[in-house]
């Protein structure tokens, strides 16, 4: 993949930060103290193959910053990962948890494996002793640092996390909070699994809403029938398709993967791609669509929202001036390069940037950890249930506990919101707010640049404000 060379993702990100603090009235050392990643944890650890050979497996863990505790991002399997790409993504996770207002700093792990080629017994084992490290070092915990899934990772890994964590650390009260994207039935919460779509799709809607913004790109208002590519089927890109077609009602013309990319001018179903793809071990030949073979030339379609959603620099200094996008929605971590925003920026194309756009995994992360923390379960009796069912589990609580429930709580118990409804409204209330803040620091200094600069601002403030008023230690 083309690389804007001279400097690594992390030094990158550093770029933007820079960009941003200028328009800052912030003293150089707080601003240091913010870029700066403060801890990185490397490791090396030999595992047991199936076929009984060693492995020497390498993996990080990286905590940007502490200005809140715990430090909170995912973990990624990849052969791409390395200090430097953990040590940027922790970054994004500091300024991404800022925006939302969620009370975490930012951190990130990986392992440098490509999934696909280990067994799932194998992939237990890594994920094991992976933890196990870090329980040693102190660098896991509900008050230390808590993983999340991320490119290669998914609830399967996440409970095998928390598994190993407990087991580790019997007693430990709080113990199911070390990590959150658990299955439901392991602690989790309901909605945690399409949270970062269904957040990508939120803030594109508000986006598309303002009248401002969309006029100065010569388009109407509304998500309804815009054109959509997607980069990336995995869960973010998947569940980004699914809430655009479903609750938007706008267009998905072309999907890309890393075989290829296949297009579709009337619209494409991503969960019949997703099972075509599944059947046929390819995303090619879908039917009644057309074949991509370059799976980057769908990055450059006519459309008028992109959404890369796999991984960093797709978007870069040698294809940037080809994307005819209007607006670029970065739902993976660091698509687009700072060269690539300096075009977008001349040609007038929106970027929505991935430190808030993609902050929907956290946010619903949030509400999973402050589940477990509190022991509770949100919402009460659930809405699968019939009316005549819940009136059953009523009677047998009265049996049990010898108390009548009360008309309130009746109500409240029969009626009240699901633990999805409340994920939800919630998740669509945080991207909402995240998106008019950053578009009003932008409409009130029209010297920022682009989107991605207005919103490390409003992060930079935040951030900057919680140091200072911390001071330093000692
Ligand atoms: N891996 C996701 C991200 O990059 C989620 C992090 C989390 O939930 O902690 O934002």
């Amino acid at each position: 993949m083309h690389n804007d060379a001279n400097y690594s993702f992390f030094q990158s990100v550093g770029k933007s930060f820079d960009k941003a603090a200028a328009f800052t009235n912030w003293q150089s050392g707080i601003l240091e103290q913010i870029k700066a990643c403060n801890a990185v944890f490397r490791m090396r650890f030999p595992v047991k193959m199936d076929d009984g050979s060693i492995k020497v497996i390498e993996a990080y863990r990286a905590q940007h910053s502490h200005h809140k505790s715990p430090c909170k991002g995912g973990i990624r399997y990849s052969d791409m990962v390395n200090q430097d790409e953990v040590m940027a993504l922790s970054a994004l996770m500091t300024y991404k948890c800022a925006i939302v207002n969620v009370p975490f700093g930012g951190g990130k792990g990986g392992i440098k494996i490509n999934p696909r080629e280990h067994s799932a017994y194998e992939l237990e084992k890594i994920t094991r002793r992976y933890t196990s490290e870090m329980v040693k070092k102190n660098f896991i915990g509900p008050g230390i640092d808590v993983p999340a899934p991320d490119y290669g990772t998914g609830e399967r890994e996440m409970a095998w996390i928390v598994d190993t964590y407990t087991s580790l650390k019997p007693g430990e009260i709080d113990g199911m909070g070390c990590v959150t994207g658990k299955p439901v039935s392991q602690g989790g919460v309901r909605g945690r699994k399409e949270a970062t779509g269904l957040g990508v799709y939120f803030g594109i809607k508000e986006v598309c809403e303002m009248s401002d913004v969309m006029e100065e790109r010569g388009m109407t208002v509304g998500l309804k029938d815009k054109t959509i590519v997607i980069q990336g089927l995995g869960n973010v890109g998947y569940h980004s398709a699914k809430f655009f077609r479903e609750k938007g009602g706008a267009k998905v013309i072309a999907i890309a993967e890393y075989e290829g990319a296949i297009y579709n001018a009337d619209g494409l179903n991503e969960e019949e791609v997703f099972q075509h793809r599944k059947s046929t071990g390819s995303i090619l030949n879908f039917p009644g669509a057309q074949n991509i073979v370059n799976s980057n030339d769908a990055l450059e379609l006519e459309c008028d929202v992109l959404v890369p959603a796999a991984l960093e620099n797709v978007i870069n200094g040698e294809n940037a001036d080809r994307i005819k996008a209007k607006i670029i929605a970065e739902a993976a971590n660091g698509p687009c390069t700072p060269e690539a925003d300096e075009v977008f920026i001349k040609k007038n194309i929106l970027v929505v940037p991935d430190m808030y756009l993609n902050a929907g995994g956290v946010t619903v992360s949030y509400f999973e950890w402050l589940k477990n923390l509190s022991h509770v379960r949100y919402g009460r009796l659930e809405k699968r249930f019939t009316e005549n069912q819940n009136n059953n589990i009523l009677s047998q609580m009265e049996a049990l506990t010898g108390k009548t429930v009360s008309d309130a709580e009746r109500n409240s118990i029969l009626h009240g919101p699901d633990e999805i409804d409340l994920v939800h409204s919630g998740l669509e209330e945080t991207m909402i707010s995240a998106t008019r803040e950053i578009m009003d620091c932008w409409r009130n200094n029209r010297a920022i640049p682009d989107m991605r600069t207005a919103a490390y601002v409003v992060a930079i403030n935040k951030i900057a404000t919680s140091y200072s008023e911390l001071g330093i230690f000692p």
